[in-house]
């Protein structure tokens, strides 16, 4: 009996035997991060992104810095208030 192989893109479904507890990797990991980064041209160094969310910043003299340059989509809740608490607009998130 012959098995019928879908392209790897999945653009006819997902391929037989591939199931979405794999791990990603590659191409398919980094469309599911986001890039974050400080302007730090706009901050002001308030430090309320680290009071919010530790894990993803912290202060470096007088400006804030983001620890991890991608962040996981799934985190993107958990690192939104401190973007919309940022008085000066300085965290940018590129999807
Ligand atoms: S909240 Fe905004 S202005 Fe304040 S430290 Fe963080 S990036 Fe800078």
């Amino acid at each position: 009996m012959g098995t019928t192989v879908a392209p790897v893109n999945g653009a006819m479904g997902p391929r037989e035997g591939f199931s979405e507890a794999r791990p990603m990797t590659g191409l398919r990991e980094r469309k599911r991060e986001m890039k974050v980064k400080i302007d730090g041209d706009l901050c002001s160094g308030c430090g309320i992104c680290e009071d919010i969310c530790p894990d993803l910043f912290e202060m470096l003299m007088d400006c804030a810095r983001a620890k991890r340059k991608l962040v996981k989509r799934e985190d993107k809740e958990y690192c939104r208030e401190a973007v919309e608490s940022c008085p000066n607009e300085a965290i940018l998130v590129e999807d």
